[in-house]
């Protein structure tokens, strides 16, 4: 808490200094901010102590303050809705996806009109059509496709994404930003970010000062890669409809091939947006085997799965929740967007004004069987790869494969990298130990995988660069040889 208190008062000094500020005449009716100037230009029970009621903050607001919406989609039509007519006028949105007519049962801002166009500008043209003085700037483009000068002009950074590796990297670009003096963090280097995440009737909202409070990576392992339904549950006592479905289809569907072909096992990794963030998923081949898409394969699991479930006398199981299981849908509910999101806008005017006491840190909301919400504060992990400036150790015995080293870097819960690229420095040269993502360098370096350490030159205590898509920076690792 009084880290929070301490930096949205630095962060008014920061905010209040900067200045690339426009004037927009004319489109200020009378009374057009009225609700906004209720929560600056008067006191009241839950106002910031340091609150000074005055007609700046709705100035700096319309004015000055810059924002950054990243995703345009059930969240991002919200949240730019949301900070439009809250008073912010300088938006920026980055989605790189076009409009799908899926989309259209909540991501309010499209019309069927605009199916197949870019996501950002159709929301962008629509904001700023509709809400007059606004000026939201849309980049049709990937977060991946902007360096960190972008970025740094942004006062507060907002995300309504839908993967985690995006929402990891963003977190990794904002704490490659921060400044340090004599190892004293610059706090006019930090870009608070607001994430937001909902998957089904659940969803999370969140606030990070990068290098001050918990960033994404230090609750990674909160989330460990969770496997569905235990297999004894699904095998033997079925409670859920769920259970039936994925007998039908784990069990029953390899041991009857009722469509011929043959059984492949992939894991496939599934991004799923708030709390269990990477579910390894098993399914099956597409060609070979079960085919989410096939009507007459989803009919066949549903027929079993109605047979399951009559023998244990579970009701539910329908037509729509087995293609739902067996394609691992998770139903985007449109009014669990509109409360994270309203949230997220929340925290996004509390900074920005730095007229009350913005989250502390992390609230989860589910309203799965009634309501509920929880705020807790996420604590910073002391060795969080990603912003503690904490050489990160490596313990290995010179015996282990570099294979060994991968596998490490992937299924490690707090790290959980998708294709890291190793290189180290051996005799005064750069050299690419694996690279999974050119195939040439793959095929170049794998054969190193199934050499050792010691093989490979590696010495107690050898640096090694680790680059992967969840960061935009290089993670550097430092090589201890156990017994
Ligand atoms: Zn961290």
């Amino acid at each position: 808490m009084i880290l929070i208190v301490f930096f949205s008062v630095k962060m008014k000094i920061v905010i209040m200094a900067v200045d690339g500020g426009h004037r927009d005449g004319g489109c200020d009716w009378d009374g057009r901010w009225n609700h906004v100037k209720k929560f600056l230009e008067r006191p009241g029970p839950f106002t910031h102590p340091d609150f000074e009621p005055s007609t700046e903050s709705l100035q700096f607001l319309l004015e000055t303050c810059k924002i950054l919406v990243i995703g345009a989609g059930g969240l991002g039509c919200e949240l730019l809705k949301n900070l439009a007519l809250s008073g912010f006028r300088l938006i920026h949105v980055v989605d790189m996806d076009t409009i799908d007519v899926s989309n259209l049962n909540r991501q309010f801002l499209f019309r069927p009109k605009d199916v197949g166009r870019p996501k950002a500008d159709v929301a962008a043209d629509f904001i700023n059509s509709r809400i007059p003085g606004c000026k939201v700037v849309p980049h049709f483009k990937k977060i991946q496709d902007f360096d960190d000068s972008f970025y740094r002009q942004f006062h507060i950074i907002v995300c309504g994404l839908d993967s985690i590796i995006a929402r990891r990297w963003m977190n990794g670009m904002l704490i490659s930003l921060l400044s340090y003096e004599d190892g004293v963090l610059d706090p006019s280097s930090i870009i608070p970010l607001i994430d937001g995440g909902t998957e089904g009737f659940k969803g999370n909202a969140r606030v990070i000062l990068p290098g001050m409070t918990a960033c994404i990576d230090c609750t990674l392992e909160l989330y460990p890669p969770q496997i569905n339904f235990p297999m004894c549950t699904i095998a033997s006592m079925p409670r859920l409809p769920e259970h039936c479905i994925e007998y039908a289809r784990i069990l029953q569907w390899p041991k009857e091939k009722p469509f011929g072909g043959k059984l492949k096992y992939i894991f496939f990794y599934f991004n799923l947006i708030t709390l269990c963030n990477l579910l390894p998923v098993h399914l099956y081949n597409k060609e070979t085997s079960l085919d989410g898409d096939n009507p007459e394969h989803i009919q066949w699991v549903f027929e079993r799965s109605q047979e399951r479930a009559a023998e244990f006398s579970i009701t539910g199981v329908t037509y729509r929740l087995t293609q739902g299981v067996v394609k691992r849908i998770i139903p985007a509910v449109a009014s669990t967007n509109a409360v994270i999101a309203a949230a997220c806008a929340t925290e996004v005017f509390k900074i920005a004004t730095s007229a009350y006491i913005p989250l502390n840190n992390y609230l989860v909301f589910n309203d799965v069987d009634g309501l509920y919400t929880y705020t807790f504060e996420a604590e910073r992990k002391e060795n969080c790869s990603a912003c503690s400036q904490v050489p990160q150790d490596l313990q290995f015995p010179p015996s282990a494969k570099l294979q060994e080293v991968l596998e490490y870097l992937t299924e490690n819960a707090s790290l959980q990298m998708k294709s890291p690229a190793i290189t180290t420095t051996l005799e005064g040269k750069n050299k690419t130990l694996y690279l999974q993502s050119v195939k040439s360098i793959e095929e170049r370096t794998r054969p190193n995988l199934c050499k050792t350490l010691k093989e490979l030159g590696l010495s107690d205590g050898q640096e090694l660069a680790v680059a992967d898509v969840t960061t935009p920076q290089t993670v550097l690792f430092k090589l201890n040889f156990t017994a």
